[in-house]
């Protein structure tokens, strides 16, 4: 990760294409196209390499997650249990539609612990959205199992894990839908994108819809299509998935290099007694895009990052106190800052996050450092990479 590292002529040759034909978007001017239709062949090429019925790409991996809550008929009030470990649109996706974020610890797997999730059930949960972050998975075998007692959906957000397995299957292909994200700096990248997958014809029927305005996408006349339902506009353009076209074909050499980048870093770190890794599921293979790893005690672990950074080794995360991915920033959500007026339902119903207790979660993110594994290194590269790091490490603990 990420994918733009190994940019080359695959990439250009399929953006070539369609500025040539001049079609930029993926419905109709079938007349034009000149046989291009780069979002339908990256869908089923991703349908082909997640072993599922159906792909459908849209505009971003924020849009897949929103659209395939929508799809499954999740709406005003409902509750979908995620982790307080994840990506803000996590929570964005959920309240688009009006339904309820549940936050939920995270266990030794930096993914939803189990035991958390069945505590958190009520009437009102209608999915579970574990969140494979940094390339590795949760625990789904249990997660299912708590799905099919309480009859609720499992939307895995695979935006970060694309690659990974679990029990022989591609993530993403477990729950009933999936999502990944193709933006900028994820594994494979269309510059912006993502998409949903799933093997359930009403899911992929609505998803398609409600991503192009409600449009039935039904006969070859755009302007004579029902709009059977409400929609909104998340397509993607064709320029975006030609990029990923060329990208995709590439995942497995990718997954390759992640994989050796990583194995040479994480020998390496085994060597320090501190040092103990994150809990992959039984059965689980990651897809090796980052290395995630704990040290004794928070007070450490801050150290150890802050000595990584100013001696050089870059794209370390300390996630404890990030922006982006961790519960304990997200002042917009607690305080449910908005530009317009929010939904009663959220307003009345959102728990009251400033005197939450997620302190089983504070305990493994105060002790993780997440580092990025990047394609492009050579091995003498990581190699060397890796020497300094435990140097480094060492000095602290
Ligand atoms: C990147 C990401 C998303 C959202 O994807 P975008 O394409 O950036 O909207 C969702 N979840 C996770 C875990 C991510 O890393």
């Amino acid at each position: 990760m990420p994918g733009f590292e190994l940019f080359g002529d695959k990439e250009r040759t399929q953006v070539q294409d369609v500025l040539d034909s001049g079609v930029l978007m993926r419905y109709g001017f079938d007349g034009m196209r000149n046989g291009h239709w780069k979002a339908k062949e990256l869908e089923a090429a991703l349908s082909n390499r997640m072993q599922v019925k159906y792909t459908h790409l849209v505009s971003s991996g924020t849009a897949a997650l929103t659209i395939a809550l929508a799809s499954a008929g999740v709406g005003a009030g409902d509750e979908v249990i995620m982790p307080t470990f994840t990506f803000v649109a996590s929570f964005e996706s959920i309240l688009a539609l009006g339904a309820i974020p549940i936050l939920v610890d995270v266990d030794d797997t930096l993914t939803l612990d189990p035991a958390a999730v069945e505590k958190a059930v009520t009437k009102k949960t209608k999915v579970i959205m574990p969140v494979h972050m940094c390339g590795s998975m949760a625990d789904l075998a249990t997660l299912k199992s708590i799905c099919e007692k309480h009859s609720l959906l499992l939307l895995e957000d695979a935006c970060q894990a694309i690659g990974g397995s679990y029990q022989g299957k591609p993530l993403g292909s477990i729950g009933h839908l999936g999502c990944f994200s193709f933006d900028y700096v994820k594994t494979i990248t269309c510059g912006e994108g993502g998409a949903l997958i799933t093997n359930s014809d009403v899911y992929y029927e609505n998803a398609q819809k409600y991503s192009d305005h409600g449009h039935d996408h039904i006969g070859n006349d755009r302007g004579a299509e029902q709009h059977p339902f409400l929609g909104y506009n998340f397509r993607i353009s064709e320029l975006h998935a030609a990029v990923g076209l060329a990208q995709v074909s590439r995942l497995d050499k990718f997954l390759k290099l992640q994989e050796r980048n990583y194995t040479i870093v994480r020998e390496a770190l085994s060597s320090i007694p501190e040092v103990t890794f994150r809990r992959v599921p039984e059965g689980g293979v990651e897809n090796y895009s980052f290395l995630s790893f704990y040290l004794p005690t928070k007070e450490i672990t801050q150290k150890v990052h802050k000595s990584l950074g100013t001696n050089g080794i870059d794209a370390c995360f300390y996630w404890y106190d990030n922006n982006w991915h961790y519960y304990r920033k997200w002042e917009h959500l607690t305080n449910l800052e908005s530009l317009g007026k929010l939904p009663n339902e959220v307003k009345n119903n959102l728990p009251d996050y400033s005197s939450a207790d997620f302190s089983a979660s504070d305990q493994w993110i105060g002790r993780t450092i997440s580092c990025l594994i990047k394609l492009s290194w050579t091995a003498e590269e990581v190699q060397q990479r890796a020497k300094k790091m435990v140097e480094i490490i060492k000095q602290v603990v």
